[in-house]
């Protein structure tokens, strides 16, 4: 997830600015805006909650990315670098794409296979790794391949349900076959422009054999509910980079 820069309100709670250490490197610098605010980040977990600690900005920007499975390096944008998470805290280190996905072929014992760039992966595949970190892949258990392209540490298989807005209501139906662990329920816009809300759903929280009637304005999903502007914002771009005439 990516890391966010912490607001004046952050700091509120955890008194004095010069008081602040880096969870991992444990330094009480970072880097110094030209107008003297220190920078911080704020430590995400693996689902991007905020973990109360702080992260110095050459922890987060400045390391050198190098896998700590294989000791592969970051040297081009090529090789894709995704952060270590233990107990779903990040470790400060990175793991290559290869290496990700080899760590999670036993996944809960179900033997998975993940096969790497094997086709792109469906666009809010793309959309919901991209803000996940995470790499898409093609899923098998045996030879069975499953009709999902993403897994995480945090939320194991991920399903992708979209649906766009009708009489002010989105339906999501996510009674699959072979189910994943956690479903990412979108909702678009009538015109499928913008992604106007976002639930997360355990798969053993489905209600109504799965069948969700979200009311646009509803309350009665809240604790589901998640911040739908950072997908928002990469749909955007990848729908206008993909409607851009070629130059
Ligand atoms: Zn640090
Ligand atoms: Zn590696």
């Amino acid at each position: 997830m990516a890391l966010v820069l912490v607001k004046d309100e952050d700091i509120r709670y955890n008194k004095r600015k010069n008081e602040i250490k880096c969870r991992l490197c444990k330094s009480d610098e970072t880097r110094i805006t030209s107008d003297g605010e220190p920078i911080w980040a704020r430590d995400s977990d693996i689902r991007g909650n905020w973990t109360g600690q702080f992260i110095c900005y050459q922890c987060c920007y400045k390391r050198d990315k190098i896998c700590y499975e294989c000791g592969t390096e970051q040297i081009t944008e090529s090789v894709r670098m995704f952060r270590q998470y233990n107990k779903d805290i990040w470790t400060g280190n990175f793991i290559c794409q290869d290496c990700y996905g080899r760590k999670n072929i036993d996944y809960k014992n179900r033997n998975i296979i993940l096969k790497i760039g094997e086709g792109e992966g469906s666009l809010l595949d793309v959309v919901v790794s991209t803000v996940l970190e995470v790499p898409t892949y093609s899923i098998y258990i045996a030879d069975k391949r499953l009709p999902f392209g993403i897994i995480h540490e945090g939320y194991g298989i991920v399903g992708i349900k979209a649906s766009k807005l009708r009489y002010n209501h989105w339906y999501f139906n996510i009674n699959d076959y072979i189910s994943a662990d956690t479903y990412f329920l979108i909702g678009f816009d009538k015109g499928l422009k913008n992604i106007r809300a976002m639930y997360v759903v355990p798969t053993e929280e489905r209600k109504n054999n799965g069948r969700f009637s979200i009311y646009e304005n509803s309350k009665i999903y809240g604790d589901l509910k998640i911040d739908h502007e950072p997908y928002n914002k990469i749909y955007k771009d990848l729908i206008n980079r993909l409607t851009e005439p070629h130059k």
